[in-house]
């Protein structure tokens, strides 16, 4: 078994379903916090668990680069490594490095470059960043895939479709553990036919999810819903839809709405760290001097942890005062209120209230 998807209910577009993984399952829409270099910055296990989350993300690029996958082998894999016993996804690390565009070379066969810590060489193949997902024991493993920076030319979208299949076709060839599920990734920018094109090479493959890459890179979020929309409306509707890198409130709501699964992004805990607060509605700054004698909790419509115990004002001192624990209290609430975000959309899905849901979140 690598991954099975049932789904429960669906409201126009938006689906409530269960993916069933090695290490446990996922209610979805599903948010993942982003755990780059095997740590949800600032976050425990016990703290993900108490926030809801139901699955992590890791980075291939980075764990390659450290601590290398000697060590994580020998660790007994990355769930133990990280001290994290349910689903682990890990991205493909493709995306990382089309990010570090002048220190890599890309050719038919992979993509060569230079370590961000040492300038030392690698080099990434469909076939190797399988097997590196595969020995870290992954429940949900990404395919290398090529990522283009938004805007880009036709001819360079194009290129990026075909390049992108023929690796999924070679990391499909090469997946070998039944309880790592390999998922695809869509690419094709804002073009529709190029999207097209890279759903129907895909499709075939019959792998067991698909991802959405190429999205929240540059483009408006206009451009980002409507082909988030378009592309999902692509795939087949027995498996789960991954759209990678979106992670704002209502960015979250849109997506769900145009019929998206699951979602990573590094933005609840790298706000966090920056004393952004994200609430139901909406965000704000808590270094403002407003909220320095504010006693209210972060959020009055959240039921964390944080908000339980702590005010505004304490946590706004603790961000004036550089101290560690404003970071962290507030990495937690952040987490919290996206996971308890995809809770209360499922609740709607459910209970065939989702319009009325959706435009309490993204009514001007
Ligand atoms: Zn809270």
């Amino acid at each position: 078994m690598s991954a099975t998807f049932s789904l429960h209910a669906t409201s126009g577009a938006a689906r409530r379903g269960t993916l069933h993984l090695a290490h446990g399952r996922v209610e979805t829409p599903a948010f993942m916090p982003v755990g780059t270099a095997a740590t949800v910055k600032g976050l425990t296990p016990r703290d993900l668990r108490e926030a809801a989350a139901q699955i992590v993300l890791a980075n291939t690029y980075h764990l390659w680069l450290r601590p290398g996958r000697d060590t994580l082998v020998a660790a007994g894999g990355l769930h133990r490594f990280m001290a994290w016993d349910g689903p682990i996804l890990t991205d493909s690390g493709g995306f990382q490095v089309f990010s570090l565009e002048s220190k890599r070379t890309l050719d038919d066969d992979g993509v060569t470059f230079r370590s961000h810590l040492d300038g030392s060489t690698h080099r990434f193949t469909p076939e190797n960043v399988v097997a590196f997902q595969e020995d870290l024991g992954v429940d949900i493993a990404m395919v290398l895939d090529e990522c283009v920076k938004l805007p880009a030319s036709d001819a360079a979208i194009v290129d990026s479709v075909r390049r992108t299949t023929a690796w999924a076709r070679r990391a499909a060839t090469a997946w070998r553990r039944g309880d790592t599920a390999l998922f695809a990734i869509v690419q094709g920018g804002l073009d529709e036919r190029a999207r097209t094109r890279s759903a129907s090479d895909l499709i075939p493959l019959d792998l067991p999810g698909y991802a959405i890459g190429g999205l929240s890179v540059g483009e408006t979020r206009a451009d980002m819903v409507r082909m988030a929309r378009f592309t999902a409306a692509l795939l087949p509707p027995e498996k789960p839809r991954y759209l990678m890198g979106v992670g704002t409130v209502r960015d979250l709501v849109a997506a769900v709405d145009c019929g998206i699964d699951m979602f990573d992004c590094v933005y609840p805990t790298r706000s966090g760290r920056h004393g952004r607060v994200l609430t139901h509605a909406g965000e704000y700054n808590v270094r403002n001097a407003a909220h320095a004698r504010d006693f209210s909790p972060l959020d009055r419509d959240c039921a964390c942890e944080v908000c339980a115990t702590y005010t505004r004002a304490y946590v706004s001192h603790l961000f004036r005062a550089s101290e560690l624990l404003g970071m962290r209290l507030l990495s937690y609430h952040n987490v919290f209120v996206l996971n308890d975000l995809m809770a209360r959309a499922r609740a709607a899905i459910d209970a065939g209230a989702w319009t009325a849901f959706r435009d309490s979140y993204l009514a001007e």
